[in-house]
């Protein structure tokens, strides 16, 4: 499949694709709330069949990783459809810093018998590399939430598997601008579409690209079936965010940088992990991994929990509010969230928005010069 069919750059792909060509067509594919249409063509009840609106975000992300895309309620729905592919008995293998949506999917079918479930550590590439050669769904996510930790794709979706098997990665948190998995030879690459493809804190959606013919229709079949459709609101809103993903990605993510190199050096803070940074355990990785560092940053204080939710509490342009991926800067402390607790007491996860630098460094700093202990 070609990647951008006309040869342009993903900036142009992002705002040329899912648009009408017919004279006299909307330029913009407008929010279509149709469940039926006039029997007679491929498209009788959208459930099944998709409708415009859907097709214009499919387009757009699929054209982005040089697949063909599915657009789901959620990232959630977009996840659980892939695991809905597992045969009985299946052997799933989960990264160790992982999304708790995915883990507690996972364990669900788990409990209930429908698969055994594996966990390697993200940078363990010799660790994946063998468990490709038993495992039925191979889970990746790159960079790790919210640790941060860069997997090798590249080596760990080359590696010999069992035939049939899948490997996907949650690609949310890089995007297709900054990672390709199906040209490492991913099988499927999801989105959560509610962060960076959205944008805008504004609606929930999910998006499953693959250059695998009978494994996009058995997805489809999924979406059919389990009724995990998006909304037709959420749909036009996501392709409205996408127009302005490229712009919005590569300033977060040089402000990102600047924070990071900021915080790093701060005297009340002990630990920055962002892989843009030298000191990133897996920061050579990043670098062959990704084209971009991302938006995201973790963060230790020097103190615990009190410290940190008052950091939280204290800034003001920074919203103190989860999720990630919008124009607006969010922060929060993720070991507060029940089964994050392993995490350290005072990492703050800082999903950098598009505000200015300087403004957010200042309302960062004296949030917390302001909150530590005198
Ligand atoms: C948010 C998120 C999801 C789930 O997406 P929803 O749209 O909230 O269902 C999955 N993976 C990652 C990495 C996420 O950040």
């Amino acid at each position: 499949m070609e990647k951008f069919s006309s040869g342009i750059k993903p900036e142009s792909w992002l705002v040329s694709a899912g648009r009408a060509s017919e004279p006299g067509a909307p330029l913009n594919v407008p929010p279509i709330p149709a469940s039926n249409f006039v029997l007679g063509s491929e498209r009788g009840y959208s459930r099944d069949d998709g409708t415009p609106t859907w097709e214009a975000l499919e387009e757009i992300v699929g054209g982005l990783e040089a697949g063909k895309a599915l657009a789901f309620a959620s990232g959630m729905a977009a996840i659980a459809a892939v695991f809905d592919q597992l045969p009985a008995g299946a052997v799933v293998v989960l990264p160790d810093d992982c999304y708790l949506g995915t883990v507690g999917l996972a364990a669900a079918g788990a409990a209930r018998g429908r698969w055994t479930v594996r966990r390697v550590a993200v940078d363990d590439t010799a660790g994946w590399i063998d468990a490709c050669a038993v495992a039925d769904l191979i889970w990746l996510e790159s960079p790790s939430n919210p640790l941060l930790i860069v997997a090798d794709l590249e080596a760990i979706c080359a590696a010999p598997r069992k035939p049939g098997a899948i490997v996907a990665v949650d690609n949310t948190f890089a995007t297709p601008l900054n990672q390709q998995p199906l040209d490492f030879g991913a099988t499927v690459s999801v989105q959560s579409a509610t962060k960076f493809i959205g944008g805008h804190s504004d609606l929930l959606a999910g998006v499953v690209t693959t250059r695998d013919e009978a494994l996009w229709r058995a997805l489809r079949k999924s979406r059919e079936l389990t009724g995990a459709t998006p909304g037709t609101l959420e749909a036009f809103l996501a392709v409205r965010g996408a127009r302005t993903l490229a712009l919005r990605l590569q300033r977060a993510q040089q402000t990102a940088m600047i924070l990071a190199e900021r915080l790093e050096k701060h005297p009340l803070v002990t630990c920055v992990r962002y892989p843009g940074l030298p000191s990133h355990p897996t920061h050579a990785i990043a670098r062959r991994m990704l084209k971009g560092f991302g938006t995201i940053i973790s963060f230790d204080l020097l103190g615990g929990a009190e410290f940190a939710d008052a950091v939280c509490r204290n800034v003001r342009l920074i919203r103190h509010a989860t999720s990630l991926g919008a124009v607006e800067s969010t922060m929060e402390r993720r070991a507060a969230i029940p089964g994050q607790e392993h995490l350290p007491p005072s990492l703050l996860r800082l999903s950098v928005g598009i505000e200015d630098a300087d403004d957010l460094w200042d309302d960062l700093d004296s949030a917390i010069r302001s909150s530590a202990a005198p």
